[in-house]
């Protein structure tokens, strides 16, 4: 049998293939999976089947199915847009973290491959990027012209962002005002 490097789920419901995804990862387990749903993607389910990317065709992602399939194997890898939009984050905070809000977070998409609001108004003068860890919209920092991470985090009743800068993995509570230490033991994966 050939060693199957990829395995692409598409064109299924969003429930349709998170079943499929958790079939196949059983059966080939460390076999990168892309998964594409026709309609709004079960991200908690795709994470805990080891989705390694999901495209959702409902937002406004630039990053088509064929750029994420590349990407994985290792053809064309170019990195100038992040975070990635097709790559699922769950934020973990180091034990005895003093924000209680990080309790019932489940992992979420990128909303964007930069700053959700300021593509949004066609401008790209962000400095730093945040994460929201409630719902995978992507903010600009305090430093920047838009403020648009506080600006959602109080919008929404999103308090805890993590840093979407490459290589960085800290969290932050807009509402303590604290930095969250990752979990050490959970960082790493995708
Ligand atoms: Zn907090
Ligand atoms: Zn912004
Ligand atoms: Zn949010």
């Amino acid at each position: 049998m050939a060693r199957v490097r990829l395995i692409v789920i598409s064109e299924n419901t969003a429930e349709e293939a998170t079943h499929t995804a958790h079939i196949l990862n059983g059966v080939a387990p460390g076999v990168p999976i892309v998964v594409r749903p026709v309609d709004s993607p079960d991200v908690p389910g795709l994470y805990e089947a080891h989705a390694a990317r999901v495209v959702d065709t409902q937002r406004a992602v630039t990053e088509p199915l064929g750029r994420a399939v590349l990407d994985l194997l290792g053809i064309g890898r170019t990195r100038e847009h992040h975070p990635d939009p097709t790559v699922m984050s769950l934020f973990a905070p180091a034990p005895g973290s003093s924000c209680a809000h990080t309790e019932n977070l489940q992992p979420v998409l990128p909303k964007s491959p930069g700053c959700t609001e300021c593509l949004r108004q066609g401008r790209r003068d962000w400095v730093h990027l945040r994460l929201c860890a409630g719902c995978g919209f992507v903010g600009c920092c305090d430093a920047s012209p838009g403020r648009h991470a506080r600006v959602h985090a109080e919008d929404a009743g999103h308090p805890v962002v993590t840093s979407a800068e490459p290589g960085e993995s800290w969290g932050w509570c807009y509402l303590d005002s604290v930095t969250i230490e990752p979990d050490r033991a959970e960082a790493g994966g995708a």
